[in-house]
């Protein structure tokens, strides 16, 4: 009886991992929804066909939410589906590392069958666990020809980053057992700052003089303390590599020629102009979205690669393939750059998926979904049980073009990381399809915001106290209050939460410049 019993759970499994699809999960760093032309933005910035190839074939998610808008804390809700008062990464500080031995979505998949594989960055401290195989940059990595670690060993690279992950990403697909489903999560640096183009990139877009976004010099009037107090600005933040005024350190001396070759004769240029005022702020912002587009194209070229290979393989049918990045960004948009902020360009992160026989072509989806639904989804698609603690929902059904009923129209969001590097106040809130209610805390006054997304889609005017929305308000304030004690939020939020060492920082201290590893 017992033999028998173990027969049909083989027999069970075998077949669960047969049928099971393979996932390629592709997820970049910092990429804006403005910067995939599949989403639209009014300013054309820059065609993507590569990544459209997925908007084509499968289906957008034009409201995709993070729970907290920084890099590290995104990756940990990928990997556990659960906010970051459950996984315990709150911030980038380097303070925290993730505890690799919680319950995460590629350790169950491992668990049934499937091959895991880890391919770029990482960004949580701790080494991957739940992979067959990884291969990471050290913290942020570098653009050009970054030291990476596989599995444990430092070994040197040459060439581009994006391109070293697409060619080890595929590497390991060629080398794969061909009898077992997989699991491959390749994970771009691009186009995070110093956004550092591939130098075949270089000029790509023939000095076009890029649209400039309407809130370029947004004054901040309308909203409070912690919008005006910000340290995220192109005109003051942005420094002299950020806009390539200084070259890079690890550029052989073929490749800083070829970097020479292109940035000396303008940097020659404007530094002759002697711009300031809103002059200047305007050729950094020309500089800043030649140079993050230019990462962007490598990336697209690198989803081109990856999908050529799917299809030419015959894998296409069986692969729900993701492109996603771990959180929204800001082109210029209020003057800034970077995220953090619950308000859309941040908040919002690109999602697109192709899941065969569950995502129609072409489709588009406005409803409320997040990164916190990706552990779900996979899960659910692979036919595995999602943990109770885990705090998302399969997309199944939205995806599907059928969204549950009760599908949620609130989305709790919670951003920690305080003084540095940006000084984006510690804030929470609930985000729904019209409205967005924001509590600002720990750092001077606590205040509250709302805006009308309808009437205000820039969201450029707090309403909050106004008396035509006390109703809503209320309303708001409750779904709030449920939602915190659903998702068990701490009452009071310890001040390391903020950021260790940096929590003791206080408001009136501000250090000159936040370092490239603490973004
Ligand atoms: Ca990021």
């Amino acid at each position: 009886m017992k033999l028998r019993l173990l027969c049909f759970c083989l027999l069970v499994t075998w077949a669960r991992a047969a049928s099971a699809p393979n996932i390629v999960f592709i997820f970049s760093d910092d990429h804006a929804y403005q910067a995939i032309s599949a989403y639209g933005d009014a300013r054309k910035l820059l065609e993507t066909p590569n990544i459209d190839r997925i908007a084509k074939t499968g289906m957008r998610f034009d409201r995709c939410l993070v729970p907290n808008s920084i890099c590290g804390p995104a990756r940990a809700t990928v990997l556990t589906g659960t906010y970051n008062h459950i996984n315990g990464f709150m911030n980038n500080s380097g303070s925290i590392r993730f505890d690799g031995a919680q319950t995460t979505f590629p350790k169950l998949l491992k668990k049934v069958g499937y091959q895991t594989a880890m391919v770029g960055k990482w960004h949580l401290g701790s080494d991957p666990t739940g992979f067959d195989f990884w291969q990471i940059l050290i913290g942020q990595g570098n653009y050009y020809n970054p030291p990476m670690i596989r599995q444990g060993e430092t070994i040197q690279n040459a060439g581009y980053v994006t391109d070293i992950i697409t060619d080890v990403s595929l590497d390991w697909l060629a080398k794969r057992d061909k009898t077992k489903p997989f699991l491959l999560m390749c994970q771009h640096k691009a186009p995070h700052r110093e956004w550092e183009p591939a130098l075949r990139h270089l000029n790509a877009d023939g000095d076009r003089v890029y649209p400039e976004p309407a809130t370029l010099f947004d004054d901040y009037a309308g909203r409070g303390p912690a919008e005006r107090g910000q340290d995220m600005t192109i005109e003051k933040t942005m420094t002299e590599r950020d806009t390539k005024l200084i070259a890079p350190l690890r550029l052989t001396p073929e490749q800083r020629k070829v970097w020479d070759d292109y940035y000396e004769p303008r940097n020659a240029k404007f530094r002759a102009a002697n711009l300031s005022g809103k002059d200047l702020v305007r050729w950094k912002y020309q500089r800043y979205m030649h140079d993050y587009l230019a990462t962007v194209r490598s990336v697209d070229e690198s989803v081109g690669r990856v999908l050529d290979y799917l299809e030419k393989e015959g894998l296409a049918e069986n692969t729900i393939v993701i492109y996603a990045s771990d959180q929204g960004f800001y082109l210029g948009e209020h003057g800034w750059f970077d995220k953090r902020w619950i308000f859309e360009e941040s908040v919002r992160t690109p999602f697109l998926m192709r899941w065969p026989g569950v995502t129609k072509p072409g489709t588009a989806s406005k409803d409320l979904v997040s990164n916190l639904d990706f552990a779900e989804t996979f899960l659910d698609a692979a036919g595995v049980p999602i943990p109770s603690e885990m705090q998302g929902r399969s997309l199944r059904g939205v995806a599907s073009g059928m969204k549950p009923a009760d599908w949620r129209t609130g989305f709790y969001y919670h951003y920690y990381e305080y003084p540095q590097p940006h000084r984006v106040r510690p804030h929470y809130g609930l985000v729904t399809e019209r409205y967005k209610l924001v509590r600002f805390y720990g750092v001077g006054d606590d205040y509250t915001e709302l805006f009308d997304l309808q009437k205000d889609p820039q969201e450029l005017r707090s309403v909050w106290g106004e008396p035509a929305y006390a109703a809503t308000t209320a309303e708001l304030e409750k779904e709030l209050a449920r939602q915190r004690k659903e998702l068990k939020v701490p009452e009071t939020i310890p001040p390391e939460w903020f950021g260790g060492a940096n929590a003791g920082g206080g408001a009136g201290k501000k250090k000159k410049q936040a370092k490239q590893g603490e973004l």
